[in-house]
């Protein structure tokens, strides 16, 4: 297991809700499902330049997969690594195929608005971190139990997380990034009950 050293920042984030926080250049950030079956979406912007965030349509032909193990890092849309994962204690279903949700899938699906989304809480992180960023990348969607069929279907089941599995995942650049705890209980993305997640920022020991 990739020892996390000092630890920088705690971050609780309550189920339905996001949360925005910058790292540094080889920070660790360490994703922990706290009660199992919860995803979460998950974005990176370049410190810099926030016109270079990871995108998954870029990543894919990177590592030649569906989605990043251990090992692999998620690319930006200038093809540079943005994020490694180091360390995969779950089981492994990190799915890249997917738009957040936003309130007009909630509307689709026959939910009565306001519903929280993803979309809405990466906004309102962005807006905490006083950056504005006019369009929403597709997130990479941790701990979602994407399965692609032989026919070209697919299937989302409730994830496979246990209370406690988590990620660790190495900033390759000074990043600013948002995780939101999904709040889809309209199918079994979530296992039907959305949970609260932790983040942990630190350097490695
Ligand atoms: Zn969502």
């Amino acid at each position: 297991m990739t020892p996390m050293g000092t630890i920088k920042a705690t971050i609780h984030v309550p189920a339905r809700t996001g949360r925005g926080f910058a790292v540094d250049r080889g920070d660790l950030v360490r994703i922990t499902d706290l009660q199992g079956a919860q995803p979460v979406d998950f974005w990176a912007f370049n410190r810099d330049n926030v016109t270079e965030y990871l995108s998954c349509e870029h990543t894919k032909p990177s590592i030649e997969r569906l989605y990043p193990r251990r090992g692999d890092a998620a690319y930006t849309n200038h093809r540079r690594p943005i994020v490694r994962m180091l360390e995969d204690n779950s089981p492994g279903q990190h799915d890249m195929q997917f738009a957040a949700c936003d309130r007009y899938r909630y509307l689709e699906l026959g939910a009565k608005l306001p519903h929280a989304s993803c979309t809405d809480n990466l906004h309102l992180a962005l807006d905490g971190l006083d950056i504005r960023v006019g369009f929403t990348p597709q997130p990479w969607n941790l701990f979602t139990n994407f399965f692609l069929n032989p026919d070209g279907s697919f299937t989302v089941k409730a994830p496979e997380t246990k209370p406690g599995d988590n990620i660790i995942l190495r900033a390759e650049m000074d990043a600013y990034i948002i995780v939101s705890a999904c709040p889809q209980d309209m199918n079994a993305t979530c296992g039907g009950v959305p949970t609260d997640i932790q983040v942990e920022v630190g350097r490695p020991a």
